[in-house]
């Protein structure tokens, strides 16, 4: 009998802005019961239709310059001119009791992640091309023309970041992005590494029963 012992994964989800990773990972949350997603605070304003709480915690300066005091975050960066972060209680307690995690940070979160957690497991979302991440996020119509000269330029230093990502997703055609997302999920679930802490008691017994027979 194989016995499950709570031990969640953690997952971090990576793009340039307006790459299509939110539509990406709202596809795919909702086939995993056992995955939790760490809604991040923010100072950046509210988009028209996100829900505070649902999208992001939105905070003030003030709030968010506590939270760093108070050591509310696991990690927290500087993107695009607003702070974002993410809380370190709710993740931790979530993988203490055996759900896995998912993050959507950018690069410089997820390197700070990786030193706390070096197990997990980072998934980067390309675009098929600049021309095509720009249509994008002209086409979501939530930035301005700065914002967007702005997002764009990060966007390339970001894109070169991928390389030492775990997994690359070309969100060309949506469909087989979402996939490419449950594919490695499962995948990640059914490494030897996520699986031991569930099969060690059966292996025990095996080891038991081949030295006494
Ligand atoms: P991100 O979360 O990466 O900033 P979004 O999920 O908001 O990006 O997507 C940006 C825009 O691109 C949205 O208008 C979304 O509907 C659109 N989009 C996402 N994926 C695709 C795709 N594969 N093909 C065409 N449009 C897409
Ligand atoms: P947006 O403003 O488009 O929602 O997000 C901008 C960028 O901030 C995205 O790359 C997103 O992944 C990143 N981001 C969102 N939440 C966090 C977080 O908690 N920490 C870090 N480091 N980046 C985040």
């Amino acid at each position: 009998m194989v016995h499950l012992e709570p031990a969640g994964q953690l997952f971090i989800v990576s793009a340039p802005s307006g790459v299509g990773k939110s539509t990406i990972i709202g596809k795919v949350l909702p086939d995993c019961p056992k995955m939790r997603f760490s809604v991040s605070s923010t100072t950046r304003p509210a988009r028209p239709g996100e829900v505070d709480g649902k999208d992001y915690h939105f905070l003030s300066a003030d709030e968010f310059r506590q939270g760093i005091s108070s050591g509310r975050f696991l990690e927290w960066a500087r993107v695009h001119s607003h702070f974002y972060g993410t809380d370190r209680h709710i993740v931790e307690k979530w993988l203490g009791d055996g759900f896995d995690v998912l993050l959507d940070i950018d690069v410089q979160g997820t390197r700070l992640v990786r030193c706390a957690h070096p197990a997990v497991k980072t998934i980067f979302v390309l675009p098929p091309s600049m021309e095509v991440l720009e249509e994008r996020l002209r086409g979501r119509a939530t930035e301005t023309e700065e914002q967007l000269t702005v997002r764009l330029a990060a966007a390339r230093r970001e894109i070169l970041e991928s390389s030492w990502y775990d997994y690359l997703i070309i969100n060309d055609d949506l469909q087989e992005a979402v996939e490419d997302l449950r594919a490695i999920l499962r995948a990640c679930r059914a490494s030897r590494e996520a699986r031991s802490p569930a099969v060690k008691t059966f292996l025990m017994s095996l080891i038991d029963l081949t030295i006494t027979s």
